[in-house]
């Protein structure tokens, strides 16, 4: 295997856990325990992303190497890695939750590849840390599909994400009571190592910040300005209140454009908890999350959350805000006036709504977003959630709408609902009618925009039911599911031949199927 050059500066520059002995505990005045991962007994490749491999400066070659495999489940190290768990804490649906921490993730290192970029390894699933709690520090299988292919997938859309570079089975099971009724099963286990430039959440400022720790919050500030924001220091040198002031107003900016990619696309995060929430402006943590299929502002993924349904997909964008709120409260002891903590936060409102303004002409297919295309667009959501519409199938039909003369023929295929579809005919006639006079007033040319529009409205996605398909083969044994919708999910806006199926609406068995339209936090 081709070496990497690691340099761990989280655990060389920031203050780490002096108890090195294992056992789980809280963890006071340091930002990390050194840990190590727990091997397992019969490791296996399941599969693997040859893009993130390529980050990171590997080739097919050293992946297929049986140490590969090896490091990846947590039964050895390489040279230069130095494993640790990260501290943080969260407000979890809206409470403060304390000391959280990586439970079940560990950090190998950080490598700096050939192009001079820092991509951080992670296990998750890979055994205990001080941060466990009451939990194992294991992974089931099918949570570990689903965030390796829905990491990949979101990249390859275009959304900001961490990356799945592996996926390894354990050999070993792992009890879950997946849906919290009493009912626990032994379940495949399974390691998933992510990449990513920096994991540091909002959680992990908050914590500090609980603890009145002001010295060990200003270090972490600076730590992450100097190393993940270098645009942003000055020189190197100490962050001044203004640097730190134009890092908050970043990642209120970064999270904006996150959130509006989600809405783009139809994601549903699912567990948008403030330790789940990257400084990057990354997609990060992925658990039950779920895709649209049919369009629903309300729904969520999320049973653990089905009472208040704080995570339902239309809130998301006022929940990134409340999150970005708790961390400017975190942050307020380093600051002598607040005043550029609210002006940041007010950036996220300004980059929030210039970003969907741009998705509304994106996706309609339109020059630019005037106000009236605003209430177009929310004419039309109204009209996808009356008549129960496939919202990947709707858009990206869309631009087979011919403007000269407009029908509902080539979306025929996004309903789900014969008599909702009918009921509503007329108005989606009257709606396609405005949104053709519409195009036409652009004078674009229709090829160039009809090209434009499936730039961004994509024909596949990570479709709940297409996940546990994937799920339920590999479970019986079979991976070859899981490689074949990874590599659909490579060109997710390329229409490719023999793949119709992956674009396919939901299937009647999935609809109220288990792991498709219903998922718990048990993974
Ligand atoms: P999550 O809801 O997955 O973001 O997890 C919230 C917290 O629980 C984090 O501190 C996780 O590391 C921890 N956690 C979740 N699952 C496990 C597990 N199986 N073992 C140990 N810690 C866990
Ligand atoms: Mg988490």
């Amino acid at each position: 295997m081709r070496p990497l050059r690691f340099d761990n500066r989280f655990a060389r520059d920031l203050p780490g856990d002096p108890v090195l002995q294992p056992g789980r505990r809280q963890v006071h005045g340091a930002l990390y325990s050194h840990v190590q991962p727990s091997p397992v007994a019969a490791p296996r490749l399941v599969a693997w992303s040859p893009e993130c491999a390529a980050l990171v400066g590997w080739s097919e070659a050293d992946v297929r190497a049986p140490r590969f495999t090896q490091v990846m489940a947590g039964n050895a190290l390489l040279e230069g890695m130095q494993p640790i768990a990260a501290n943080y804490g969260g407000h979890q649906f809206g409470q403060w939750a304390g000391q959280l921490g990586d439970g079940r993730a560990i950090t190998l290192g950080e490598v700096v590849n050939d192009a001079g970029e820092r991509w951080e390894l992670q296990l998750k699933g890979a055994g205990p840390t001080p941060y466990s709690r009451t939990a194992d520090g294991r992974a089931v299988l099918r949570s570990s599909v689903r965030e390796f292919l829905c990491s990949e997938a979101m990249h390859h859309l275009g959304v900001p994400t961490t990356r799945a570079l592996c996926l390894v089975a354990t050999g070993e099971a792992v009890v879950r009571d997946m849906f919290y009724d009493g009912r626990p099963r032994a379940e495949p286990g399974a390691v998933v190592c992510r990449v990513a430039p920096s994991f540091i959440r909002f959680g992990n400022f908050e914590l500090p910040a609980s603890r009145d720790d002001r010295a060990l919050l200003a270090r972490l500030v600076d730590f992450t300005i100097r190393r993940d924001f270098p645009h942003l220091a000055q020189d190197g040198g100490e962050p001044d209140e203004g640097v730190r002031a134009r890092w908050f107003a970043e990642v209120c900016e970064r999270t904006a454009v996150m959130v509006a990619h989600w809405m783009r696309v139809g994601f549903v995060h699912g567990v948008m908890n403030t330790d789940n929430m990257s400084v990057l402006g990354l997609t990060i943590d992925y658990g039950p999350y779920g895709w649209i299929d049919d369009f629903d502002l309300d729904w969520t993924p999320n049973t653990t959350d089905a009472g208040g349904r704080r995570y339902r997909f239309g809130h998301q964008p006022q929940i990134a805000y409340w999150n970005l709120t708790r961390l400017a409260g975190a942050l307020a002891p380093l600051f002598a006036s607040h005043d550029p903590l609210h002006d940041a936060l007010a950036r996220y409102e300004h980059v929030y709504v210039d970003a969907y303004r741009a998705n509304v002409a994106a996706k309609l297919g339109l020059a630019a977003c005037a106000d009236d295309d605003v209430a177009l667009m929310h004419d039309l959501y109204a009209l996808l959630k009356a008549a129960e519409v496939d919202m990947t199938i709707f858009f990206r039909g869309l631009a087979d709408v011919d403007p000269d003369a407009p029908s509902l023929a080539p979306l025929a295929g996004a309903f789900y609902d014969g008599a909702k579809r009918d009921a509503n005919a007329p108005a989606f006639d009257a709606w396609l009618a405005r949104h053709a006079a519409r195009v036409k007033a652009d004078a674009r040319d229709s090829r160039e925009r009809r090209a434009a529009m499936q730039r961004v409205n994509p024909r596949y996605v990570l479709r709940n039911w297409l996940a546990q398909e994937a799920i339920d083969r590999a479970e019986a044994g079979d991976d070859a599911g899981i490689h074949e919708l990874l590599d659909v999910m490579r060109r997710p806006y390329d229409d490719q031949s023999g793949r119709e199926r992956f674009a396919a609406k939901r299937p009647d068995w999935a609809r109220d199927r288990a792991g498709c339209s219903m998922l718990s936090c048990s993974s």
